[in-house]
């Protein structure tokens, strides 16, 4: 459907404050970014996680799903059907499980890739998340190890359980200069018993981040280690391992990535096969 047609259909069912409100808000006007356009169901988390930037309180969006979707149809550089989404960046989503299970509802009506990112585990959404890019996030897969980083979230167990249940990849993330290799190649193996997928993250220093984690840079090998990991889940286990987020969505969907990372170096050669894909697919 063209969009000018979505954007009346969803002004019928809207009230005429929905609609200010979601005209004002950001997702009408905010740049895509590489992985597609990003979604903040909310501002901020209590989660804790040592790593992490975001520090300040949680806040959902003042606006319902259904215009939240409208909102981003407005955005004159989303094309329905084709931009990618992204949910999850600066906020857990699934501590608002039904806001998004309905504005998940609400979006997959457009037909776009969507990509979800989560630390949590709910059941009641498995069939949701198993319809669009779920990736279950954790800087390590193993409960003892990940309760000292991640204290207020599920354990790595869980999410891994529930990871299988719902055909999602494993964005392990950060990886932690302070765990050793060894440890995480094990990580890795443990990982394979329950995705073929995964993601490697790079830790974001801020200077609160290096506060809370007790350091004041990354060592000089961190992103050598992170390599070796890499071609050892790849070459060694047989895993697809992105080298960025918007691949892994791609792959999910079966279209071309929208970042084009075949044609910049980002390209991990998974099945999606981009390269080869026509034009006429996006
Ligand atoms: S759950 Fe996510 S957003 Fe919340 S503190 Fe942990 S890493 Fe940060
Ligand atoms: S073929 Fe390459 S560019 Fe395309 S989705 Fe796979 S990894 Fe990404």
């Amino acid at each position: 459907m063209l969009k000018e047609k979505l954007i009346r259909r969803y002004e019928a069912e809207l009230s005429d404050k929905e609609i200010e409100k979601a005209k004002r808000n950001d997702h009408a006007r905010r740049k895509p970014r590489p992985c597609g356009f990003t979604v903040h169901i909310a501002k901020g988390c209590g989660g804790g996680c040592l790593y992490c930037y975001v520090d300040s309180p949680p806040r959902l969006i003042d606006i319902s799903p259904k215009a939240l979707v409208y909102s981003l149809l407005l955005n004159p550089l989303f094309e329905p059907g084709k931009s990618f989404v992204a949910v999850g960046a600066i906020c857990e989503p699934l501590d608002y499980p039904e806001y998004t299970k309905e504005f998940l509802k609400e979006l997959l009506k457009l037909r776009n890739p969507i990509q979800i990112s989560t630390k949590e585990v709910n059941y009641d959404l498995a069939k949701i998340l198993s319809d669009v890019d779920a990736l279950i996030s954790m800087c390590n897969p193993f409960d003892e190890i990940c309760k000292k980083f991640e204290p207020k979230r599920p354990s790595p167990s869980e999410r891994l359980e529930f990871c299988r249940e719902i055909g999602g990849g494993v964005f392990l993330r950060p990886i932690l200069p302070m765990i050793d290799l060894k440890t995480y190649k094990k990580g890795v193996e443990r990982i394979a018993e329950f995705t073929d997928r995964i993601i490697l993250g790079n830790l974001r220093l801020t200077k609160e981040v290096k506060r809370k984690l007790g350091i004041s840079s990354l060592p000089k090998k961190y992103y050598e280690r992170k390599k070796m990991l890499e071609d050892y889940a790849k070459n060694e286990l047989g895993l697809i391992v992105f080298r960025s987020a918007c691949c892994s969505n791609a792959y999910k969907h079966n279209v071309v990535c929208w970042n084009r990372c075949w044609e910049k170096g980002f390209c991990a050669r998974c099945p999606n096969k981009c390269w080869l894909k026509t034009s006429s697919s996006f």
